[in-house]
């Protein structure tokens, strides 16, 4: 472990340019667990009568407003991951000019809330709520703590759309070509919390033509040996040892 640590520390040293990808493993090493894991899948389709992937889309947002905020707000809202050591030693690496973009999955602005600067978070982030008519903004707690089951905007009287990627949705053109580009210009990019065959980021690591692949994550993957290094474990007890 600690040669792996002195050979990153070099790659970071090294490189002009660093990108981190952050994906569901940076949420598991906060304990947190995700609507499409079995146990939390079987609960949900229990109680709501319709497995997340049926709840958590545009059609459910559209059809069924009032069991759509109700599955968005008791599961998505209710327990937002804890920050781990991760986010704040991503952003020492920022500060220190070791990393210069991350790139996150989750919705919950774990990077950004860790004190991260250059962050883009693919999915959107519960934090922006918009009405889909007068564009006007809403912070998160107008949709938590909004006296109605479907909040609504306060001029048009529709209900406000959380700017999340849900189920099937195509993923925001703007934030797709700023992660691209980001991952093109990358010497190193950094998988943390995911694996070359992630489904949210195998797409895009395609454009990386960098000279360091490295791996972070707990979980063994048939195609870690195409990375230049891979350390199994969690990003928490690693990247806090880099500078
Ligand atoms: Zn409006």
């Amino acid at each position: 472990m600690d040669d792996k640590i002195i050979r990153l520390q070099k790659i970071l040293d090294d490189s002009r340019y660093t990108v981190a990808l952050c994906g569901s493993g940076m949420m598991e090493e906060c304990g947190f667990i995700g609507v499409k894991k079995q146990d939390k899948a079987y609960d949900i389709e229990q109680k709501y009568g319709y497995c997340s992937e049926e709840l958590y889309t545009s059609a459910f947002y559209n059809a069924r407003p009032e069991l759509f905020f109700t599955f968005y707000r008791n599961e998505m809202l209710n327990f937002p991951p804890e920050l781990t050591a991760s986010s704040p030693a991503m952003a020492e690496l920022e500060k220190n000019g070791h990393l210069h973009c991350v790139i996150t999955s989750n919705i919950y602005d774990i990077p950004y809330r860790g004190g991260c600067k250059n962050v883009i978070s693919l999915h959107g982030t519960i934090y922006q709520n918009q009405c889909p008519r007068c564009k006007k903004m809403y912070p998160l707690e107008y949709i938590k703590n909004s006296s109605r089951t479907v909040p609504l905007c306060e001029k048009c009287n529709i209900p406000v759309r959380p700017l999340v990627s849900l189920f099937g949705e195509m993923v925001d053109s703007q934030r797709m070509t700023k992660t691209t580009q980001e991952i093109a210009k990358a010497d190193a990019l950094l998988l943390l919390g995911t694996s070359l065959d992630s489904e949210v980021f195998s797409h895009y690591i395609k454009y990386f033509t960098g000279r360091w692949l490295v791996i972070i994550h707990h979980e063994k993957h048939y195609k870690d040996s195409n990375a230049s290094m891979v350390i199994l474990d969690h990003p928490k007890n690693v990247l806090p040892l880099l500078h």
